[in-house]
């Protein structure tokens, strides 16, 4: 059976063809630039089989429609393409990142929904818009191909309202719904599930914490198998500090850098946004460079390793008194699945907390979901690689009854 995962950004579309059965990806891509004077598509098709290619086309693509007519024209293809035609495709997955308050779970595409998906675009102007256009796109394109929405927010809420409200004029909240939202919801939910698997345990006893860090990064606490916590706020700005992001900081800084230089509240933000975090600290957001660099004694780069992992195991504490009893903290993503002297910082000298690492463990960890930690640790840590379409797959599978 396969599922067609989309995931539709303002200038971009990152998809994936997956065989919901092994959960193996068949064909993947992303076309890149839309709406620019010359845009690119690559794509991998026979995935882990002898025949897999890789090809890369530079070409305008005006808009999505483009971009997602050349997509489908590859995966068609009479001698490339990985499937016959449409009618072989049993279900659409669009990855969302804002659900709002509205959906709480994954949910068949119809017009209601796609009004409820443009309906939270005030909340997250940069992505819902995409991927609208995204669906509208790919319904016809697919014509009787059911198609399913899948949300970033959904697995957060589950939280109280203590820990998403927050502390402002509560008719915010009323007029405007604005809360701790959270996100990378599929990819907490995925590893959580894993380690659960992992710990031999069914998923409503686990109390767990994932760590997300990849370019965008978060953390959730997760107690009996639900959220109820994480570090992302109204947007994914806030949290950790990450590649180029600032995370949480005093809210009055907005202000004093307008009146300071001039600038104005979105320019601001947009500097908060991409000129921050790791590369505004020390000019890279790469943790690969910045390893390099600090291996050339780049004092700032020493700095922006070291407040990055001091900001995690805030959250990681703060989370351990929230939770009262932590069975795993689970690493994942770009950074935690492949940077064992982050994950190394983030959890030294915590024995008295009931973490105690395994250095050989965590310097050859060997991409299998396993722990890291030594084997007498009361609290374990794990790095499990995260796989958000697989997950947005099994969704659609699901809500589809396929
Ligand atoms: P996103 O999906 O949010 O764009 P990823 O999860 O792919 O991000 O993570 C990307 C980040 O992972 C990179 O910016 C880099 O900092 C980090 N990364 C990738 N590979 C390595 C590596 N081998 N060592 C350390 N960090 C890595």
């Amino acid at each position: 059976m396969k599922i067609l995962v989309i995931n539709a950004g303002s200038s971009s579309i990152k998809y994936q063809l997956l065989d919901a059965k092994d959960g193996c990806a068949l064909a993947s891509g992303i076309v890149e630039r839309i709406g620019d004077d010359m845009g690119s598509l690559t794509h991998k098709g026979f995935i882990g089989s002898a025949n897999e290619y890789k090809e890369k086309m530079e070409c305008p693509f005006p808009t999505h429609r483009e971009g997602m007519h050349e997509v489908v024209k590859l995966l068609v293809d009479p001698e490339k393409g990985v499937i016959k035609d449409h009618s072989e495709i049993s279900g659409i997955g669009h990855r969302i990142v804002h659900g709002g308050e509205r959906f709480y779970a994954p949910v068949e595409i119809d017009e209601d929904v796609l009004q409820g998906i443009r309906d939270v675009i005030p909340l997250a102007p940069l992505h819902n818009p995409g991927h609208v256009i995204g669906i509208e796109v790919a319904m016809e394109l697919f014509p009787g191909v059911r198609q399913v929405a899948v949300f970033d927010t959904s697995f957060h809420q589950t939280m109280e309202p203590k820990a998403y409200q927050f502390g402002v004029p509560y008719e915010l909240y009323e007029e405007f719904g604005i809360r701790r939202y959270g996100f990378h919801g599929t990819s907490h939910k995925f590893v959580a599930r894993e380690a659960a698997k992992y710990l031999g345990k069914p998923m409503e006893e686990c109390n767990l914490v994932t760590v997300h860090l990849g370019n965008g990064a978060s953390l959730c606490a997760i107690k009996n198998g639900k959220c109820y916590d994480t570090s992302m706020g109204l947007t994914p700005l806030g949290g950790i500090i990450m590649g180029t992001r600032c995370g949480d900081i005093d809210p009055a800084i907005i202000g004093f850098i307008c009146d300071k230089k001039g600038m104005s509240v979105s320019e601001v933000e947009h500097m908060l946004t991409h000129d921050s975090g790791l590369k505004g600290i020390c000019g890279s957001n790469d943790l690969r460079d910045i390893h390099t660099r600090i291996e050339e004694g780049d004092e700032r780069a020493v700095l922006a390793l070291e407040m990055a992992t001091h900001r995690v195991r805030q959250f990681i504490g703060s989370y351990f008194f929230e939770l009262g009893r932590v069975d795993a903290v689970i690493f994942t993503a770009g950074i935690g699945e492949n940077d064992p002297e982050y994950r190394a910082k983030t959890c030294a000298d915590l024995e008295n907390f009931g973490i105690v690492m395994d250095k050989d463990k965590n310097w050859n960890w060997d991409r299998t979901p396993s722990a890291i930690s030594a084997d007498e640790s009361p609290v374990k840590v794990l790095v499990i690689a995260t796989n958000e379409e697989l997950e947005i797959a099994n969704d659609t599978v699901a809500v589809l009854g396929l």
